[in-house]
This record gives C-alpha cells, sequence and structure tokens, in this order.
C-alpha cells in the first residue's frame, strides 16, 4: 500500500493520475465519499459519490478499513478495495487525510507513506482557486485545515515538495520503484533463487 497525503490542492490528484498511468501494477483505492463531484470527477473512477445515509450504512456495515470525516464531509477506504487488489496482485495508491494515512500505517506496517507539500501557502491558495468557483467559505475552510495538516509530514517516510509536476511524479515513482526493491517485498522470489543452489533441489529438478 502507498498511501499519499497533503492538503487539498497540493497536487496529489494530479501527481497519483500521471504515476497510475506510467506505473504497471498499480491500482487506485477509489474511495467513497458524501462531497458532491467537481467538474469532471466521474463516479466509480475518482470516487464512489454516496449520500450521508448510504455512508452511515457502510461504516453500520464495516466495510470500511478505514474512514475519516474530512472538511465537513466523510470520506472512506472500502475493505472490498484492499482484498480486490490483494487478490489481484497489484499494489494499491491510496489518497488519504492524515486521519485516515494513521489508521493505515497502524493496521498495515509496511505500507509507505509519502506526504505532498505545496510550495508556499501563495501556491497553495492559487491551486485551490484554479480548481473552480467555490464559496469563498470553502476555501478559507480548506486553508486553515493546510496549516494543520502540513504539521504532521515528520510522521512520513517520504515528502515531496510539489514545484515541478515533472519532478514530483518522478519522484512518487522513485520511491515505488524502491519500495518494491525492498527485500521484505523481494524475500519470496528470492528465497525460490536460493533454493535452485540447493544441491538437494537440483538433483530433483
Ligand atoms: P489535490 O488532489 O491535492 O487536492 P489537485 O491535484 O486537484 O490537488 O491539484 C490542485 C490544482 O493544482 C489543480 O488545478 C492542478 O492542475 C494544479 N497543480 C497540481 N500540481 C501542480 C504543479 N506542480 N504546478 C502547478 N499547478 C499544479
Ligand atoms: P477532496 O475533497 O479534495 O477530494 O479530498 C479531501 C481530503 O480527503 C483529502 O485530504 C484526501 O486525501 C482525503 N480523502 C480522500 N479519500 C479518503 C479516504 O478514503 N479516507 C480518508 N481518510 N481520507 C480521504
Amino acid at each position: 500500500m502507498i498511501v499519499v497525503s497533503g492538503p487539498s490542492g497540493a497536487g496529489k490528484s494530479t501527481i497519483l493520475q500521471r504515476a497510475l498511468a506510467e506505473v504497471r501494477r498499480l491500482r487506485f483505492s477509489v474511495s467513497h465519499t458524501t462531497r458532491p463531484p467537481r467538474s469532471g470527477e466521474r463516479e466509480g473512477i475518482d470516487y464512489h459519490f454516496v449520500s450521508r445515509s448510504e455512508f452511515q450504512r457502510l461504516v453500520d456495515d464495516r466495510m470500511f478499513l478505514e474512514w475519516a470525516s474530512v472538511h465537513d464531509d466523510c470520506y472512506g477506504t472500502a475493505r472490498s478495495e484492499y482484498d480486490r487488489a490483494a487478490g489481484d496482485g497489484v499494489d494499491l495508491l491510496l489518497d488519504l487525510d492524515v486521519q485516515g494515512a494513521r489508521s493505515v500505517r497502524q493496521q498495515f506496517p509496511d505500507a509507505v507513506s509519502v506526504f505532498v507539500l505545496p510550495p508556499s501557502y501563495e501556491h497553495l491558495e492559487r491551486r485551490l482557486r484554479s480548481r473552480g468557483p467555490a464559496d469563498e467559505s470553502v476555501y478559507a475552510r480548506r486553508l486553515r485545515v493546510a496549516a494543520e495538516e502540513l504539521r504532521v509530514f515528520p510522521q512520513y517516510d517520504y515528502a515531496i515538495i510539489n514545484d515541478d509536476l515533472d519532478e514530483s511524479v518522478d519522484s512518487l515513482k522513485a520511491i515505488i520503484r524502491a519500495a518494491r526493491c525492498r527485500t521484505s517485498r523481494v524475500e519470496p522470489a528470492a528465497r525460490k533463487i536460493l533454493s535452485t543452489f540447493d544441491p538437494d533441489e537440483k538433483e530433483s529438478r
């Protein structure tokens, strides 16, 4: 599991989408949310958009691996996303707020966590506004929450300052590649290789 967090507007979705198009065996974990779709967002691709009552039913039925309330809306990762990815042998890329990331790190100690920072407050404000019209109160709330979220970046394994987009995408791809080369990940294949050096095994082949 590769968990990416960072304040709204830092550029997470943009970086993730590029990485997903360029890295094999990587799948985006489509979350459930009670927030309405933004223009261009598609059901089942960016999010599963559900009502508050439907979300509550999923919480009651323990369908979520983790869920959190962010900016007055609810967001959650379905257990089925994880199970499906594990069954298909692909890595799962999750875009989670800081509470969700903490929960996943506790449940999956080998998850890799990445924090995306904007280059400055002004960059973040500009990017939030560039995403389309919203109430002034929406921008104000997201910028206020951003200041709190940014403080927890040291809890993450890696941090990317998203200034140049190409460089940020390269950094995420390098992090994924390095994670895939961890000895714990390679161990089953490495053990198989080792067994080919075993004289008894050699004889039976
Ligand atoms: P998030 O998923 O973190 O909320 P988005 O990916 O939606 O953020 O990005 C917010 C806005 O910033 C979008 O309009 C996006 O095109 C823009 N953006 C993302 N990364 C960069 C970058 N490196 N330089 C300039 N603009 C960027
Ligand atoms: P946005 O509304 O900008 O798409 O997302 C707002 C925040 O919710 C972001 O910080 C994003 O990382 C977070 N988020 C998206 N999906 C989930 C999820 O399934 N669980 C949690 N905990 N946070 C999520």
